[in-house]
């Protein structure tokens, strides 16, 4: 998932120009490769940890009363076994990610890859720009092979092992089969050989990757009202679309952006108004909730002169 700088040997990944072949025995190299592994292992399972800990902490555990009206399955809940299983299978899928960044690194140690270091290669314009187009080529890269996937001939093999989470948590994100793993980095290496990238750009998109994928996968809508009807923003996926998709399977295919979806007419019919009914409850609790704050009968218990409980009426 990430390219990220080699710790014990940074000077020589940061180069520009194809670097010599270290002047070291095969045992060596094999053990730069190992330790590069490792890293990277170490900080794709971290990030994703981090950010799927403090998400199900937040939205499942403490605040879970707080964002009820904001689940969007408000029946299901997922088994503390599918938990297991999803990281589990996440651990599993970022270990193949980082077999396949391992296999970069070596490309790029070779010079044959398109990574760049030095930002005045080709400018921060260049860069910022470079981003955008890899989330556009990426959401198209999911939005086809996951409708790949889905083929029924292939379904059971591959994508099932995400479907088993029919009503996702955050520890779903990366819950997928192992193979699904070479799939989605296939558009890193796609990225690394086609043009320019460089490593800034790279960690910016997946960021944004792995931050838009523990939200898809949150269980909770964290888009405001009318998200989905705006004339630019309707584009933009929020966490209903990707949470139909686990309850329903075949339908809004797409990870980032809907285009996909309504170009194809693979969006759920119903999406519009699953979004808009969650709202709607969701503005029913908050009206709720400030009629009953401001309500003369709500009272507050308030220790008199003697230190006995008496009854007042909040103001
Ligand atoms: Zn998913
Ligand atoms: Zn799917």
């Amino acid at each position: 998932m990430f390219k990220s700088v080699n710790i014990s040997d940074s000077g020589r990944i940061l180069n520009k120009t194809p670097p010599n072949k270290p002047n070291t025995s095969p045992m060596l190299q094999f053990q730069n490769l190992v330790d590069y592994g490792f890293w990277d292992y170490l900080v794709n399972v971290a990030i994703y940890a981090v950010l799927a800990i403090a998400a199900f902490a937040a939205f499942w555990v403490y605040f879970k009363k707080d964002f009820q009206s904001r689940r969007i399955q408000q029946k299901r809940t997922a088994s503390p076994s599918l938990l297991r299983s999803e990281v589990i299978n996440s651990f599993i899928a970022l270990f193949i990610l980082t077999v396949i960044d391992v296999a970069i690194y070596i490309a790029q140690l070779n010079g044959y890859t398109k990574i760049y270091t030095n930002v005045s290669d080709y400018g921060w314009f260049y860069l910022v720009v470079s981003v955008v187009v890899m989330i556009l080529l990426h959401d198209a890269w999911f939005y086809f092979t996951h409708r790949f996937m889905h083929h029924p001939k292939i379904y059971k093999y591959v994508h099932k092992v995400h479907h088993q989470s029919t009503d996702p948590s955050p520890f779903a994100a990366f819950s997928f089969h192992p193979f699904e793993g070479v799939i989605d980095a296939g558009i890193f290496v796609i990225f690394a050989f086609s043009f320019p990238v460089h490593m800034i750009a790279l960690w910016a998109w997946q960021l944004v990757h792995v931050v838009l994928n523990i939200i898809g996968h949150l269980g909770y809508e964290i888009y405001p009202k009318g998200f989905n009807k705006h004339w630019l923003f309707k584009y933009k996926a929020p966490s209903t679309h990707h949470n139909m998709h686990h309850e329903k399977f075949n339908g809004n295919y797409g990870f980032y952006f809907t285009w996909w979806d309504k170009i194809f007419k693979t969006e759920f019919k119903d999406y519009n108004q699953v979004y808009d009914n969650l709202h709607e409850r969701v503005s029913r609790e908050e009206q709720a909730k400030s009629q009953a704050a401001s309500s003369p009968l709500h009272v507050t218990l308030m220790p008199d002169a003697n230190g006995y409980d008496i009854a007042s009426k909040a103001s």
